[in-house]
Order: structure tokens, then sequence, then C-alpha cells
């Protein structure tokens, strides 16, 4: 069967390829198998300078990879642009980073020396989404091959021009063949991939569906998995913010990606003292943001990554209305050949209602009123999700509170919610489980071997 990229701006195919064989799938964990039995016996400083010259690649052909991103799923170019130099300074600070993050660590015993070192554990897949399209690969990749492993990348149908791309840059830095492939799959091919005994583990990112799916065949074959899975943000504006700011933050944290991504605030949750100030400004900053072709430099919202995605959005939009919900701007598709649709901001959310239940994945933001901050604390976490979560407040004090009380993997405080290579990065609850980046996301796909000298 054939994957087929659409360009989300103008609904044209843009290019079809020809998914792996059997046979091509064989080949390629061979390579892998047999190049890992090299890779991992080189130093951290070989894998740096590898690592460095990624980064180099990716920054030489950012705008290419960009254009490559806007076509195929609709990420306008200056966000592209940026997402190819976060992927090289990713590799850049793993570079630097491994040999300390995995370095051995000495635990005092009655043995002359007991100890543990972090050893890599063999081929690694990574089911990857099309959001993202080269961040969340990297993401995985600098972490995991420079802890000695090699990766096998399956990304989403809808981008493979991509993943092709990304295999080039690891040629163009001068990787050995077999540490990092590009296959050409869909996702009835994971499964057996995942059985097959040279893969030893898998980091997935997507949805809860594909996430459960993947963890029941790697429990199956006692397998590890990484699942970072989906969220639905909560945005919480307590009555001392600054509210101003918060709205026009508000904007952007909803807006990233167009909207499409996994820690985009979903949930704004309002004290009732600054609710309609907030709303008010909010709507305004939702209003004021460029829509357009991902192609234009100025464009700050592109369209929805398939056209089927857009029409998912719209019911939630439809359907949270129908329920009480208010569109204070947008609130439809704009007409055309392309996925688009029009910065939304619902007030009046309430629970039972999609925009509060479900992850919305575009640009449309659920504002719910909230009595006090306790009632605050209560819709943040009354949700299936618990990716990240931010908290608006001037009070240093309430803000460390709740910052304990939100059930997510992350929270920050007066500052929207982003990714970090320095910083670990995962959720809790149906957003998966693991962390990727940091120190915890390296030691993710290693072996901790205890080590003890009697
Ligand atoms: P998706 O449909 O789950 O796809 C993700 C990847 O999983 C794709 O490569 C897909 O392949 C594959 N896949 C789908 N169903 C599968 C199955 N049953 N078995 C094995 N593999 C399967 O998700 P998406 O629409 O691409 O991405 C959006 C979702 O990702 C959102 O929920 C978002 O929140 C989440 N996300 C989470 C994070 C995070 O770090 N927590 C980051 C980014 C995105 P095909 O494309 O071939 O179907």
């Amino acid at each position: 069967m054939a994957l087929r990229s659409v360009n989300p701006a103008t609904g044209e195919e843009i290019e079809r390829f020809e998914e792996f064989t059997a046979k091509d799938v064989d080949t390629a964990l061979s390579w892998a198998d047999s190049a890992y039995r090299d890779w991992r016996r080189t130093t951290f400083r070989d894998r740096a300078g590898r690592m460095r010259a990624v980064a180099e690649v990716l920054r030489r052909h950012k705008r290419r990879y960009a254009e490559v991103m806007a076509r195929e799923m609709g990420k306008p170019v200056r966000e592209g642009v940026a997402e190819a130099e976060k992927c090289a300074w990713a590799c850049e600070f793993f570079a630097d980073a491994a040999e300390g993050f995995l370095a051995d660590e000495a635990i005092a015993t009655d043995a002359k020396r007991s100890f543990v070192r972090y050893q890599p554990l063999g081929p690694v897949l990574a089911v990857m989404p099309w959001n993202f399209p080269f961040w969340q690969v990297f993401r995985f990749a600098a972490p995991a091959l420079m802890a000695g492993n090699v990766g096998l990348l399956k990304h989403a149908s809808n981008v493979t021009r991509c993943a092709l791309e990304i295999q080039a840059v690891f040629q163009e830095a001068g990787f050995p063949d077999g540490v990092f492939q590009t296959l050409v799959l869909g996702s009835g091919g994971v499964a057996s991939i995942v059985r097959d005994p040279r893969v030893r583990a898998t980091s997935l990112t997507g949805s809860e569906t594909a996430g459960a799916s993947v963890a029941e065949v790697s429990g199956s074959v006692l397998k590890k998995v990484v699942l970072e899975l989906g969220g639905s943000d909560p945005f919480v504006v307590l009555a001392d913010a600054d509210v101003g700011m918060a709205a026009q933050a508000a904007a952007l944290a909803r807006c990233v990606n167009s909207g499409q991504s996994c820690i985009a605030a979903k949930r704004f949750i309002v004290e009732a003292p600054v609710y309609d100030v907030f709303l008010d400004a909010f709507s305004r900053s939702m209003a004021a943001l460029k829509v357009g072709d991902p192609m234009n430099e100025e464009t700050e919202v592109g369209p929805i990554a398939r056209h089927d995605l857009r029409d998912e959005l719209h019911r939630q939009v439809r359907e949270s209305v129908a329920k009480g919900a208010t569109a204070t701007v947008g609130g439809t598709p704009i007409p055309g050949p392309g996925a688009f649709y029009e910065p939304t901001v619902l007030g009046g959310v309430r629970a039972g209602m999609p925009a509060y239940e479900e992850e919305v994945f575009g640009p449309v933001a659920a504002v719910v009123r909230a009595g006090d901050v306790r009632e605050a604390v209560r819709i943040a976490n009354d949700t299936k999700y618990g990716l990240g979560a931010s908290v608006w407040t001037s009070d240093p004090e309430k803000a460390q509170r709740l910052a304990a009380e939100i059930e997510a993997g992350m929270v920050f405080v007066n500052r929207r919610v982003a990714s970090d290579p320095r910083l670990p990065f995962g959720g809790v609850k149906a957003s998966g489980f693991g962390r990727e980046l940091g120190p915890h996301g390296i030691r993710e796909f290693v072996n901790a071997k205890t080590i003890v000298v009697g």
C-alpha cells in the first residue's frame, strides 16, 4: 500500500510512498542489529562529535526542512525554522551532557565497591506523530543514540517526506549505516516490529489509542515502552494575576503549532472576579492572530494538518455550543480547499461539553469559570489527562501550593508550558508514562546495571 502526503493548505496530493515490504523491514532490523554491535562500543566523545554534526546539518538546511513541514502538515514556516533550530539545540545538549547523565553512580554498601553503570539496550523503535515532525523525532533520537542505542523510526503516515529527510540528516552528518533508519510503514506494521526479538524497546508519542495498542503488544512480549500521549492542559488564571499578560500569553499557549500541540493550553480556568475581563482580552488576542498560507513568514496560524482532523475539531465546537458554550470569536471552518479553522474562543464551557472533556487539537480555546482557587484546582484536575499545566498568579506561595496540587507531569508558573532539552518532559494519567529529555529521559532506554565488587 502507498502512504500519501497531502498539502493541508490546498488539499492537493504532493507525493505517494510505497510502504516497506516484510522483506524490507527484515533487512532494516538486521542492519539495526548489526549496527548496534559497533555503535554500543563507541565512546561518548565519538558519538558527541557525530551528534554535533547532526546539529550543523539541521541548521544548514533549516529553511528547507521548514518548507517540507509546511507542505506536508501545514506548519507555518517560521515555526518550522524554529523547530529545526530546537532539534539542533537538543543534539548539542545531549552531545555535551550524555556522558555526565550516564556516568557510573557509586552506592555505598558492605562490598569493596558497588555502583550502577548505565548501558544501552539495543535497537529502539520510535512511533511518532505528525504535529512536530522533526522535534518529536530528535527529542527521542538525540538522547537514545547518545546512550549507545540505535533508532528505528516509524513516523506518522502523512509526514513520510519529513521522515526521509530526517534519515538523510543522519547520513549527511556521517552516522554509520543502520544507526538511524526510517521505516516507511503504516500503523499496521508496528506490532510485528515491537515483537521482533531484535527490537528492545519502543517510544511512542501519539494518541491514547495508539499508546494503548503498542503498550499491549509490548506487554505481551515483556518489553519496555515509553508513552507520550494526549493532554488537555489547564491554564489557571487566579484573581490576583496580571490578566493582560495572561491573556496575551494565552493566545500563544493555545495556538502554538496552529493549536496542535500536546502541551498547548486547552482549558482556560479563570477565577470569577477576573473572568469577564480575561475572556474579553483573550478573545481580542485570538481574533488578532494572522491565519493563512503556512509558506508566508507572517502567518501565525496555518491549516489543521488533515481535513478529517478539522472535521473532528468542528464537531467538538458544534457540540459544545449546542450544550451551552458561546463562541466569542470564531467557531467555524474557513471556506476553501484548505483545512483552515478560525481561531475560536468558547466561553461558558462546563463539564459534559466536548471542549471540556476531550483533547481539542486546533486553535479552539475553552474558557471555564471557577468560583474560587479551590474550585480552579478541582477543575484543573477534572480530566483524564495529566501532561502540563500553567498557573497565573502574583502570589508565589499560592503558585507553589497549586503546583503541588495539580495532577500533571509539568507545571509552569506565569509562563506557558514548553519543552526544553534540559528538563524532563512527560505526563501522568492518560497522558502516558516515562519521560523524555533531561537526565530522566536519557535513562529510559538504558540498563541500569548494578555491579558489586566483593
Ligand atoms: P496517532 O494517530 O496516535 O499517531 C501517532 C503515531 O502512532 C503514528 O505514527 C501512527 O501511525 C501510529 N499509530 C496510530 N495508531 C496505531 C496503532 N494502533 N498501533 C501502532 N501505531 C499506531 O496520533 P497523531 O494524530 O499523529 O498525533 C496527535 C496525538 O499525539 C495527540 O493526542 C497529541 O496530544 C499527541 N502528542 C503527544 C505528545 C506528548 O509528548 N505527550 C507530543 C505530541 C503529540 P499512522 O500515522 O500510520 O496511523
